[in-house]
């Protein structure tokens, strides 16, 4: 991708809700009058772009909430500083174990390396990975985390998210579908992009070493797309996509 910038990569997908396209992991800005959530929060070096990218799509101050999708490197990278100032983070009550570091559901170097030296797409992403700062560790204190069940109907935050359980990915992955904007923030369940896939623009999943359960993930993805109840999917890795009823899992 070219050189990142706020015009470039903020995608404004619905009343309030931007999707910011990162180096190599999404986030998102949720506008609620002045107040606002944020889904997701990059690389723990994406820090300046998560910043420049909140001036940019209208907020100010800090979020009401930070919401995860999931507990990942590249997702949670710059959820301290937002820890550290009380900043209420959400995640689903069975990925608490991820967010804290006591259960580890993420591919390391002994999953990466050793296709890296095979593929240099992986390579591309390993360089990526390491650069931008995930293998540091970027788990939370318990006592930071507001967690939830993902039977709860909305939480109660800008936005009005509805979690929806999309595991598989990881054991509390979850997506959000936002408000009445027919937007799914869909984390890693459905992504349409990513620097190991030779495809892009197109829904499709991770490669199975990214999965904790892939068998699970895949048919967590296919059930969500099949159900559609939303029209646009802003995934964790790739560009914001429209997804018309019928929509079909890229399988590569
Ligand atoms: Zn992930």
């Amino acid at each position: 991708m070219g050189k990142w910038s706020t015009t470039g990569n903020l995608h404004h997908l619905g009343p309030g809700t931007t999707l910011v396209t990162g180096p190599a992991a999404n986030w998102l800005i949720v506008r609620d009058g002045e107040a606002y959530t944020l889904v997701d929060c990059g690389y723990p070096d994406d820090r300046e772009l998560v910043d420049a990218s909140i001036a940019a799509a209208g907020a100010t101050g800090l979020p009401e909430a930070v919401v995860v999708t999931h507990a990942h490197a590249d997702h949670i990278g710059t959820l301290g500083r937002f820890a550290d100032a009380g900043v209420p983070i959400h995640c689903a009550a069975a990925e608490v174990p991820n967010m804290t570091g006591t259960s580890r559901e993420q591919i390391g170097p002994r999953g990466s390396l050793p296709r890296a030296l095979r593929s240099w797409r992986w390579a591309k992403w390993c360089v990526h990975a390491i650069r931008a700062g995930g293998l540091r560790d970027v788990t939370v204190a318990a006592s930071a985390l507001t967690p939830f069940d993902t039977d709860v109907e909305v939480l109660d935050l800008p936005g009005a998210m509805r979690p929806v359980a999309t595991t598989g990915h990881t054991s509390g992955h979850t997506s959000f579908l936002i408000g009445d904007t027919g937007v799914v923030a869909a984390g890693d369940a459905v992504i349409t992009g990513h620097m190991t896939s030779p495809v892009l623009g197109a829904p499709q999943m991770l490669p199975a070493p990214y999965h904790h359960d892939p068998v699970r993930a895949e048919d967590t993805a296919l059930r969500l797309l099949s159900g559609a109840d939303f029209g646009v999917l802003a995934p964790g890795h790739g560009g914001p996509l429209p997804v018309p009823a019928g929509t079909r899992l890229v399988l590569h």
